[in-house]
């Protein structure tokens, strides 16, 4: 395997990292070309034009990862906690004070908007923040003379190596809230990030690296399903943590269980906000658009269905409406409200569902197709989409669409409502409209869904809070981030001791007892 210096995103200029053209693996490290011949294209989604290539990693490269992360990890498990938090504060101060480099960088890959990717950096940069407090979260427990003369206490140990699979969408934000946690607890990584926008990881992998973090601890692989497979094969890796879509999430929990890794698999979503004819109906249109729309309703969180009771259905659209004519749709470095897709061919994807909605019967009330666009033409654009009275039968209605398209299916009270979101195969997140508390009340206890808002759009609980959905939101029962997060990193020791003196002789066979 060759090593390069290839001038991938480093911790220096926007321009820097422009200037690279091709994307590399990080391990042990350094920058290395690998092995495989295979590459893929990185977008610039606002232009429509590829700008980078990256390597995809064959199974012999995600070995060598792996086998750096595995003679990193004795020595990094036996790293005192505290030369381990102080490089997490280094860490968190550096992230800190280069946000904006970072965010150039996603918004030239993903094509969200700078705010947005601030935003996403500043959603991560909490996790960093929990990492440094890890020592309170991996005290183990201690119980004095348990029985005469003994002691039993437990203590958290790191797993060794572990995997992390990541998607598009939050380039910087799903990596950090993984790897802070996995490293702090004494664990040694290998990232594989979405091929789609695979720079950030580099980036952060290389601030790592400035911080103090030793080689060989986070290593950064790319690729595809050969990559992937490779991970959740290898007797060496310990543990998976994956975000994705449902179908993916599934076959990741499965394959890495059959191989008996842990695994934390969390899947896609279909989020719905149900508002209640007594709800601030400007607040509520307000907190619609931002969260449908918001970049391009490429986020798990974001609000794809609106449930709206009949009563207000009609002034609640119009005000939803009125609200997204104000949207300036454009290249995300130019102070635009809403930027492009990932992809041209998810582009192509998002927009043929507007054409299923009129053929289901649903109406389009502002069609996305034709917006005006403050950007390049050959862009992955698509503009704000309201579809009105979608039958729950259509796919659009179904399927998660993961673009800036917002359904509104009609109901006639809260209890349809909050059965149309209970039959739904997805529960990551949710939110209620409404000014009586105990509606609220209720919802929080009925609703089938692992996060939920009120008056909160995208319930994204904070760091030292667990995130996780249920139903196909999740597979396994392990979330990402807070406590749970600590929890999946290490695994848990008991240890009975007793200081033995001249009264503890003796022989006896029965099981032991106390006294
Ligand atoms: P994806 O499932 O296509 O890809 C996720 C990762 O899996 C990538 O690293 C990709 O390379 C890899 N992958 C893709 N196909 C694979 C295959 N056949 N075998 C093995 N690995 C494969 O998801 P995406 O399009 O990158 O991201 C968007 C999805 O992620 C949406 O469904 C969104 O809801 C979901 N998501 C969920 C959360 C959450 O917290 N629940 C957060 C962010 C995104």
């Amino acid at each position: 395997m060759s090593q390069t210096t290839s001038a991938a995103p480093s911790t220096g200029t926007e321009a820097k990292a422009a200037e690279a053209t091709m994307v590399e693996h990080w391990i042990d490290g350094a920058s290395v070309a690998g092995d495989s011949e295979r590459t893929g294209p990185v977008y610039n989604p606002a232009r429509g034009v590829e700008q980078k290539r990256v390597r995809f990693a064959s199974t012999d490269d995600v070995d060598t990862a792996v086998q750096a992360a595995a003679r990193a990890f004795p020595g990094w498990r036996d790293t005192s906690i505290a030369k381990r938090q102080q490089i997490m504060f280094t860490f968190r101060e550096l992230l800190n004070s280069r946000t904006d480099e970072l965010a150039a960088i996603l918004t030239s890959e993903h094509g969200k908007v700078l705010s947005d990717a601030a935003g996403e950096i500043a959603r991560g940069l909490e996790v960093v923040e929990l990492a440094c407090a890890m020592p309170g979260y991996t005290k183990g427990e201690h119980s004095e003379n348990v029985s005469t003369g003994i002691d039993v206490y437990s203590t958290k140990q790191p797993l060794g190596v572990v995997g992390i699979i990541s998607p598009f969408n939050f380039p910087a934000m799903v990596p950090l809230w993984f790897f802070p946690l996995a490293i702090a607890t004494g664990n040694t990584v290998v990232l594989k990030p979405s091929e789609k926008d695979p720079s950030a990881a580099i980036w952060l992998a290389r601030l790592m690296q400035e911080a103090g973090l030793p080689d060989g601890v986070l290593n950064v692989v790319h690729g595809d399903k050969v990559a992937v497979d490779a991970l959740l094969e290898h007797p060496t890796v310990r543990a998976i943590s994956f975000v994705g879509s449902t179908p993916i999430a599934k076959y990741i929990y499965e394959t890495a269980a059959r191989n008996g890794k842990r695994v934390q698999a969390l899947g896609g979503a279909k989020n719905h906000m149900l508002v209640l004819p007594d709800a601030d109906l400007d607040l509520a249109a307000d907190a619609a658009v931002n969260a449908g729309f918001g970049s391009a309703g490429e986020r798990c969180m974001a609000v794809s269905v609106v449930l709206a009771v009949d009563t207000i259905a009609d002034e609640f659209v119009e005000k939803v409406a009125e609200r997204m004519s104000r949207l300036t749709i454009g290249d995300g470095t130019r102070g635009c409200d809403m930027g492009p897709l990932i992809t041209r061919e998810h582009r192509d994807k998002v927009a043929g569902y507007l054409d299923v909605a009129v053929d289901d019967g649903a109406s389009l009330v502002v069609d996305g197709r034709g917006v005006e666009i403050d950007g390049e033409p050959d862009g992955f654009w698509l503009g704000p989409t309201l579809v009105d009275k979608v039958p729950t039968s259509s796919k659009v209605y179904r399927d998660e669409i993961f673009g800036p398209v917002l359904s509104v299916v009609r109901v006639d009270g809260y209890e349809e409502g909050v059965g149309v979101i209970n039959e739904s195969p997805y529960g990551n997140g949710t939110a209620i409209f409404t000014n009586d508390g105990g509606a609220a009340r209720r919802f929080q206890r009925e609703v089938t869904v692992g996060m939920i808002g009120i008056n909160v759009p995208i319930p994204v609980p904070v760091a030292y809070h667990s995130f996780g959905g249920w139903k196909d939101s999740l597979f396994g029962d392990a979330k990402a981030y807070g406590p749970r997060g600590f929890d999946f990193y290490t695994q848990e020791k008991a240890i009975t001791s007793r200081w033995l003196d001249p009264s503890h002789g003796g022989l006896n066979l029965g099981f032991p007892q106390h006294d």
